[in-house]
């Protein structure tokens, strides 16, 4: 098969679909890799590198198109590639179609094969293609909050481990899933004093078994989070009801009872956020700060760490679109139902429920 990948053109995305380990995997499976020049340059990956890996560098974005059968991308098309886009061509990328009406009545007119890597789902529900952002946002977390703490950057002062004789920081952490959980290793890792909430019991059972003794973990209702505001330095929201908006479980009352200088990092913000005083913030000006409390509610975290971000996510993409390319997509997703789920629209037609119902479109 012939594949095309791009360079990202959408505001601040500087990752890229594909490394230089990821084309020659291709090639060793008989492939063609055409990869746009500077591609993966954002990503710390040179064009040199994809060519000694088997590449063929294209100078523009209208070249990656017109060749390539599938198209291997990050972000889903914007406005300007969608008159690039074929007939029958598969593009293999984010899409998020229920969020964009005018991206799915694109795809639609184009007549493409779109698979979305958010909807390739495996039986046990997990999202293979999701996580690996989760990681790497979980991780970011502590890192940001850890910075935001600092007194230049009107946080409490307070160093997450703190040092012999003095006690470390109090970090809450809501949802113990994966942004939870790796926020959680990392909190624990420097020393902080850890607390994660879940409604889920027997999340919170496989957690206290699986973390270090700095970390607890507690049933999340209101009454306990209003009583951990109190003593909290640092509150990471990792919360997740899946195809729902996050519930508030930080009303702007419980500001109030919070120190000043205490961080909020709500990682759920992709999804409206768990905390109310939270609206989505930027890289380029990330915080912002209500009661004398910062609020950290940067939307694409993962996009401050193109490399480890990149690497990441084509570990998970790689082996499915292998099979694309090595059976083509209608084979490919007859043998495989985690890649058929991925299907959203398919000549012109929507084939994913959730989209359909978004925007009233028969299935
Ligand atoms: P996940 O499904 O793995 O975990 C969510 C957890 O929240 C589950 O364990 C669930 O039981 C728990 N939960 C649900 N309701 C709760 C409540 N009332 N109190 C406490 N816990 C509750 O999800 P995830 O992959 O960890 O993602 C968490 C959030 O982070 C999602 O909204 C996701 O979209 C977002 N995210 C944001 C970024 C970013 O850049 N901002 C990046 C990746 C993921």
């Amino acid at each position: 098969m012939v594949i095309g990948v791009p360079k990202e053109i959408k505001n601040n995305e500087n990752r890229v679909a594909l490394t230089p380990a990821g084309v020659a995997e291709f090639r060793r499976a008989g492939h063609t890799v055409y990869v746009q020049v500077n591609a993966g340059v954002e990503s710390g990956f040179e064009d040199e590198e994809y060519i000694d890996a088997g590449g063929i560098m294209l100078p523009t974005i209208e070249e990656i198109y017109g060749i390539s059968e599938m198209i291997m991308k990050v972000k889903e098309p914007i406005a300007s590639e969608y008159e690039l886009i074929k007939e029958d061509q598969l593009l293999f990328t984010y899409f998020h179609f229920a969020s964009s009406e005018a991206l799915t009545h694109a795809m639609i007119d184009r007549k493409s094969v779109c698979l979305a890597y958010e909807t390739v789902e495996k039986a046990d529900r997990s999202l293979p293609l999701l996580i690996p952002m989760s990681e790497v946002a979980g991780r970011m977390a502590i890192q940001e909050g850890a910075k935001y703490l600092e007194k230049p950057q009107k946080g409490r002062g307070i160093l997450l481990g703190g040092v012999p004789g003095v006690k470390p920081a109090n970090v809450l952490i809501l949802g113990g899933g994966i942004v939870g959980t790796q926020a959680a290793k990392m909190a624990a890792g420097l020393g902080a004093h850890v607390t994660i909430m879940d409604i889920s019991l027997s999340r919170l059972r496989y957690l206290s078994d699986i973390m270090p003794p700095n970390v607890d973990t507690m049933m999340s209702n209101e009454y306990e989070i209003r009583e951990a505001v109190k003593t909290s330095d640092l509150i990471i929201g990792a919360v997740l009801i899946p195809g729902a908006k996050a519930p508030h479980l930080i009303t702007r009352d419980m500001l109030k009872l919070m120190r000043a200088g205490t961080v909020l990092v709500d990682v759920a913000v992709d999804q409206g956020g768990c905390i109310e005083t939270c609206t989505p913030t930027t890289h380029e000006n990330p915080t912002y700060i209500i009661d004398n409390v910062v609020h950290y509610c940067v939307a694409n975290m993962p996009g401050a760490v193109p490399y480890t971000s990149t690497v990441a996510l084509t570990n998970a993409t790689l082996s499915y679109a292998l099979q694309l390319a090595n059976k083509g997509w209608q084979k490919a997703c007859r043998d495989n139902e985690e890649l058929k789920r991925g299907l959203n629209v398919v000549n012109g037609k929507v084939v994913y429920q959730g989209v359909a119902d978004a925007f009233g479109l028969p299935l």
